[in-house]
């Protein structure tokens, strides 16, 4: 990759196209070799590439690489991305935190949820998707340390949250969902929430996605098991720091 960031996507030349399929083919690579290190099949693990902080111009040109997932993490930026790129048949992902006077607007057009982490989120989900008439897949985002901004019910909640989505009628509870905590080994936060996983998965059989591992853990998020990986700056370049 040449590491470029978000000001250039915009050159209107071949040039950008070629550093997404770069950073594409490289993730590709990673995600093959962590496969086969962790004797799991390439099949079983998804690629969502977050394209927050992106413009749609490279959503469309991921989309015209085969790239059929996408995420984002601000509403009032994916909503009017998703309307822009709504000819291109992706499945979008909301995986930030969710504020509750957001969710009927995320609602409208997320085709999953990754980050839901409180009951409360669960009917103004719901109530967004008969709206919308869509039926949103869900997950429960798990904490994996003791850091509140970073949004996750703690491990102790997770079977309650997920008893809440699944009663839902318009929400399709599918799995969990985690970010590693920032600066430390992930091995063994991914690890908890494999166990978790687990126990969810003894109770609500269908709820079988886990959704670990971004640009730098995605190898350790695929050896624990994870069957989604959410990576942007490795395929995208780097982008100014989220506030
Ligand atoms: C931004 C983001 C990602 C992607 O992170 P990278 O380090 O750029 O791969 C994954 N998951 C969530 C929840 C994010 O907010």
């Amino acid at each position: 990759m040449t590491g470029s960031g978000a000001g250039s996507s915009d050159r209107g030349d071949g040039g950008r196209q070629a550093e997404l399929a770069a950073g594409l083919g490289e993730v590709e690579e990673r995600i093959v070799a962590a496969c086969h290190a962790a004797g799991r099949s390439r099949t079983d693990v998804h690629l969502v590439v977050v394209t927050k902080t992106f413009p749609a111009t490279d959503v469309r040109l991921l989309a015209g690489l085969g790239v059929t997932d996408v995420g984002e993490s601000r509403d009032q930026e994916a909503a009017p991305k998703a309307a822009e790129c709504a000819d291109l048949g992706l499945r979008w992902h909301f995986v930030g935190r969710l504020q509750s006077n957001k969710a009927r607007s995320v609602a409208a057009y997320a085709d999953v949820v990754q980050s839901v982490d409180r009951p409360e989120l669960v009917p103004r989900l719901s109530a967004g998707a008969v709206r919308a008439g869509r039926r949103p897949v869900v997950l429960a985002q798990v904490s994996l340390d003791s850091e509140p901004t970073r949004g996750g019910v703690p491990v102790e909640g997770v079977m309650d949250l997920c008893w809440a989505i699944d009663a839902a009628e318009h929400l399709e509870l599918r799995g969990v969902m985690a970010v590693a905590p920032l600066g430390a080994d992930p091995r063994p936060a991914f690890e908890r929430l494999a166990a978790a996983a687990e126990r969810v998965r003894g109770e609500l059989p269908h709820a079988a996605w886990v959704s670990a591992g971004m640009s730098e853990d995605l190898e350790a998020a695929v050896e624990a098991g994870a069957t989604h990986l959410r990576v942007g700056s490795a395929i995208l370049g780097s982008r100014p720091r989220l506030g």
